[in-house]
């Protein structure tokens, strides 16, 4: 299964990619979250996509385009993969066209989950997140059992540094101005599918699921 998830930030890729892992067995391949590794382990490419992450900008396109390249050419990605917070311009889109040419694969579903700004800033600003095991929570829709602490491995919750309001408006400009323009890019795909993203965490799953299964 080669799946594409598409959406503003907030609106609930990583958290449904965290179901589709365990129901599909195929790797979550997410820009934000090899970026974020790279900030972590201080590596140049992590000093280089910082300036941009901290100011909600987007990291220059041949530098995640080449770390895309690289991630969709392991072995692991030949089964299936989830690709989330990528392609995020058209740049990256066709540069993605091109490295699905050469691997011979064709994405089953493009999955866009719709949710409207007001809730994203919601979202993003109540966003937290486990340092461990990446788990995402919410402090009102998805609160951890203990305050503060994974649930999975009792790790300490933090709060991503660009998810405070002001970089969320930021990213939420980007978005429009960079990243939704490829809707209508893939809406002539035919396995382009637009899931209402306000609804539960379970029925947008079941949503996804539906799309997915229906294009077999
Ligand atoms: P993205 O990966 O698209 O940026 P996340 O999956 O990290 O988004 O979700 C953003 C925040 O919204 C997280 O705190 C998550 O727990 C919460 N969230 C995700 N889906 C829903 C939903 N359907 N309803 C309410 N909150 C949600
Ligand atoms: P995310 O975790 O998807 O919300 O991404 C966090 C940040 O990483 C974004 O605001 C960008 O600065 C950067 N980023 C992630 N994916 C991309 C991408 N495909 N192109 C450019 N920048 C990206
Ligand atoms: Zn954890």
């Amino acid at each position: 299964m080669y799946i594409l998830l598409m959406g503003p930030p907030g609106a609930g890729k990583g958290t449904q990619a965290e179901r589709l892992i365990e129901k599909y067995g195929i790797p979550q391949i997410s820009t934000g979250d090899m970026f974020r590794a790279a900030v972590k382990s201080g590596t140049p490419l992590g000093l280089e996509a910082k300036k941009h992450m901290d100011n909600g900008t987007l990291v220059p396109d041949e530098v995640t385009i080449g770390i895309v390249r690289e991630r969709l050419a392991q072995p692991d990605c030949r089964k299936g993969f989830i690709l989330d917070g990528f392609p995020r311009t058209t740049a990256q889109a066709v540069s993605l066209d091109a490295i699905l040419r050469e691997l011979d694969i064709r994405l089953d579903g493009v999955i866009q989950i719709a949710v409207p700004n007001e809730e994203l800033i919601q979202r993003t600003t109540g966003r937290l997140i486990c340092p461990t095991c990446g788990a995402t929570y919410h402090i009102v829709s998805a609160p951890p059992k203990q305050e503060g602490i994974c649930d999975k491995d009792g790790s300490a919750l933090y709060q991503r540094d660009d998810d405070r309001e002001e970089t969320v408006r930021q990213r939420l400009e980007v978005y429009g101005s960079q990243t939704k323009p490829l809707i209508d890019y893939y809406k002539n795909s035919g396995h382009y599918v637009e899931i209402n993203g306000l609804q539960s965490m379970d029925a947008v799953f079941d949503d996804i699921v539906s799309a997915l299964e229906k294009n077999d």
